[in-house]
């Protein structure tokens, strides 16, 4: 990850990894999880919905820091995101 600034921690905090979850047929393809998502985790499908839009598709899902972002964006509610489940049994 690219910082304006490192963190003076930066060494000491690992990064939380999260799941993302498409609702294919629910996408407007507005892309605004691609366009704003500050890992580049998301990108334009070559597939279309029944709609006839180009929903994203999880490309790089090993980057993904469980910001949730694009889940706040999406204006359909058609994104989300868990935390990966390692994770979750490490905070048990
Ligand atoms: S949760 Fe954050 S890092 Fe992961 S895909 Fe969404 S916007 Fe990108
Ligand atoms: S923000 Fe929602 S509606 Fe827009 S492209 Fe992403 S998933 Fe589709």
């Amino acid at each position: 990850m690219k910082y304006w600034r490192k963190p003076l921690d930066a060494e000491r905090k690992r990064a939380p990894h999260g799941n993302v979850h498409v609702i294919f047929e629910r996408c407007k393809g507005c892309g605004f999880c691609i366009a704003y998502c500050p890992r580049q985790v998301l990108e334009v499908s070559d597939e279309f919905n029944r709609k006839g839009y180009h929903p994203p598709v999880v490309a790089h899902p090993e980057q993904c820091v469980n910001c949730r972002l694009c889940e706040a964006l999406c204006p359909e509610f058609a994104i989300w995101n868990t935390l990966d489940e390692q994770e979750v049994e490490a905070t048990k």
